[in-house]
């Protein structure tokens, strides 16, 4: 029996496991290890961060695996090319599958690794409960919230924050392009500008942070700052820094992944998710929850070709970006999908879609109750 190790409990790899058939499972070990004994929704953590939403944002694996899957808690720290080393375990494997996701990337501006984060669940837990306990002081700097980076996910925590903080705290969001948002049409952009400058958001656009020293957020040069306890990192990201523990070759610790999912330097081993680099012309795909999917569900599909010997049935990875939708707290979105533009209660139920659809397919028909 081959036994197929799965590094990582997030969209990936839980697309993966759930999209396997009944004969795969069957026919191979399949071994999930991930540091805790959950998964989060990434996409939703922003809500925890602002106290907009505490539930169902973490399950436990234990819910929603299949019963064939052995689940091992552990933190992987190297992988090499006949095993893996984690903190309590050392494991051999016929296959691997990495997707540990993605780490910060402070693209060595100094002090910013100090900041609050809302990469995982815990991070989110901790920049939640710094904010509501600093906001109670009279000092200006409790009451200042600084987010770094005006994209995806900075964007989000800051509707959230400002609707649930309103009157209490002062937010600021820096980016250092000249409109929120990059990556929308700029027409997209400037309808969540508007929205969150309604609800007394300071937008500073066209403001590079230079470095952050003790409570001070340095922005375009020495003379200008800001004074805050409360300083939020979202502003860039790189993959999970194990990939630089391994045998793989890498850029920013993303592994470039032929057409098949595969590393060059050994065809048994499959990056997918934040981990791995696809190319879409000359650009790399952003890492999104869309994209880390798709990649899970076709090598489900390849494990399941592989394992009933239709290797030769296998096509190379396809993937459209059909765009996404950018929550504006529960109360607003905008959403680029398809080239259309929406916005307000259209974008609003695409976004709910899109989570009852991950939620349907982790708990299948529970969640809808
Ligand atoms: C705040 C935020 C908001 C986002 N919003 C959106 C959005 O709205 N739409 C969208 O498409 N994308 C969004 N993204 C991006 C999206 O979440 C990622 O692209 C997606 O989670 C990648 O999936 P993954 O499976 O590669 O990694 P993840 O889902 O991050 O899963 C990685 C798993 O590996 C585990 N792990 C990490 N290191 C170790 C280790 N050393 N040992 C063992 N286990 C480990 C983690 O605990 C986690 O369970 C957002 C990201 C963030 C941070």
């Amino acid at each position: 029996m081959q036994k197929i190790i799965l590094l990582g409990a997030g969209y990936a790899n839980l697309s993966l496991i759930k999209s396997l058939n009944e004969y795969s499972l069957d026919n191979a070990e399949f071994i999930l290890v991930n540091n805790n004994s959950y998964h989060y929704k990434t996409t939703e953590l922003h809500k925890i961060a602002a106290k907009e939403e505490g539930k169902n944002i973490k399950i436990e694996l234990n819910k929603i695996l299949p019963a064939k899957v052995k689940f091992i808690q552990d933190e992987v720290i190297s992988i090499q090319e006949d095993k893996i080393i984690c903190k309590n375990n050392e494991l051999s494997y016929d296959k691997v599958v990495v997707a540990l996701g993605a780490n910060k990337n402070t693209f060595g501006i100094s002090g910013l690794d100090e900041c609050y984060e809302i990469s995982d669940y815990e991070k989110a837990l901790l920049t939640q409960k710094t904010i509501y306990e600093n906001i109670q002081k009279d000092e200006q700097s409790y009451k200042n919230i600084v987010i770094c980076g005006a994209g995806f996910s900075g964007i989000e925590l800051c509707a959230s924050l400002a609707i649930m903080l309103k009157n209490q705290a002062n937010i600021y969001i820096v980016e250092a392009m000249d409109e929120i948002l990059p990556m929308y049409p700029k027409s997209l952009a400037q309808v969540a500008r508007k929205y969150l400058e309604s609800l007394g958001v300071n937008i500073l656009s066209s403001h590079k942070i230079i470095k952050k020293e003790g409570d001070k957020l340095f922005l375009n040069d020495e003379n200008n700052f800001i004074v805050s306890k409360n300083i939020i990192f979202t502003a860039g990201v790189k993959g999970n820094e194990v990939i630089n523990n391994s045998f793989m070759a890498s850029k920013n610790n993303r592994v470039l992944v032929n057409k098949f999912l595969q590393c060059e330097e050994n065809k048994n081993c499959y990056v997918i998710g934040d981990c791995s680099l696809i190319m879409n012309k000359e650009r790399p795909f952003a890492p999104t929850a869309q994209i880390a999917c798709k990649q899970g569900e076709y090598l489900a599909n390849c494990i399941n070709k592989i394992l009933l010997n239709n290797e030769n049935e296998i096509k190379e990875f396809n993937y459209i970006d059909k765009g996404s939708v950018c929550s504006l707290s529960n109360q607003n979105a905008i959403a680029y999908i398809l080239d259309k533009e929406f916005s307000g209660f259209s974008a609003k139920l695409l976004k709910k879609f899109t989570e009852i659809k991950w939620n349907f397919k982790l708990e299948g028909l529970k969640s809808l109750f």
